[in-house]
């Protein structure tokens, strides 16, 4: 089965985390074993980017959404230092700023969305305001109880207008990110990474939990689906999502599109010139 098929949450579907197991590796042994494999689809997105920015029929956006220490920085790391830096982005949502504040909790996600022939990465992304905000209410739950239907409104339109909406939910376990932890303290190099935040939200795991169920369950569509990728292994999931992300722009069929000038004429003055030469 391909990996669009084996990891998307189907739509209409409840989706249970804990029957998900964050340390899947499908069918491959070792990192080492699956090397090749990973060059492979590495070589493949930067093809595919190559064409999708040539097209300018189809933009691509990706939003990366985990719990703390999950893999959204790796994962940057990997798809997009796969691609040609022209024409791709990374846009982070953080806490929104006051101006960010005064609009609807759409418009930032909305500013930041890829033009024609663009791909944008959200570093997390509008589901922030189904997630942290609910956990901590930080508006009250009507608000953001209707909010489900407001992104798939949202997220339709975007696609309606060319846009192709691939959503990943790094899934790792509670062990996993203490383990994670740990290595961030044991290393200098990331301790700038370290907030005091983290260890905080641990302690609301359960309230994220119920919150990714909710919103990968109704707000996987069609049009812009949920992905769980098992994610305790960061080769395996730099895998899965390289791969899913070819398999869905394969099924573009993009083509290169047909040269604006006479290539007979410009080959005539190529080769008088190179015979002056
Ligand atoms: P890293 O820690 O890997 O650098 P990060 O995405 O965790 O990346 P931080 O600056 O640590 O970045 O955290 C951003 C914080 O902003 C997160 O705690 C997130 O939940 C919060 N945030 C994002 N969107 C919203 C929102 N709409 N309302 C409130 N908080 C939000
Ligand atoms: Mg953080």
């Amino acid at each position: 089965m391909n990996y669009l098929e084996r990891f998307k949450v189907a739509p209409g579907s409840k989706v249970k985390l804990r029957k998900l197991d964050p340390a899947s590796k499908d069918a491959h042994k070792s990192h080492k074993a699956a090397a090749e494999e990973i060059a492979h689809y590495q070589n493949k997105l930067r093809e595919l980017q190559d064409l999708l920015y040539a097209e300018r029929g189809h933009s691509l956006l990706i939003c990366l959404q985990a719990m703390d220490t999950g893999g959204k920085d790796g994962v940057i790391n990997h798809v997009l230092g796969a691609m040609n830096p022209q024409g791709c982005r990374v846009a982070a949502f953080k806490q929104p700023s006051a101006e960010e504040a005064a609009h609807d909790f759409l418009w930032r996600a909305h500013k930041a969305a890829p033009a024609r022939g663009e791909v944008v990465i959200f570093n997390r992304s509008h589901y922030e305001d189904v997630l942290v905000v609910r956990v901590h209410n930080l508006v009250p739950k009507a608000v953001w109880s209707r909010r489900y239907d407001e992104i798939n409104d949202f997220e339709q339109n975007l696609t309606a207008n060319g846009t192709q909406i691939l959503k990943f939910f790094l899934h790792i376990s509670k062990e996993e990110q203490l383990k994670r932890f740990k290595e961030r303290l044991d290393d200098p190099s990331k301790h700038w990474k370290i907030s005091e935040a983290d260890y905080k939200e641990r302690g609301f795991w359960d309230d994220y939990v119920a919150g990714y169920e909710e919103a990968l369950s109704r707000c996987s569509t069609k049009h812009a689906p949920w992905f769980v990728i098992p994610a305790n292994h960061k080769w395996f999931r730099n895998l899965a999502i390289a791969r899913i992300v070819v398999e869905h722009l394969e099924s573009l069929k993009m083509q290169y599109p047909k040269p604006t000038v006479d290539l007979k004429c410009i080959r005539r003055e190529y080769h008088a010139a190179a015979k002056d030469k």
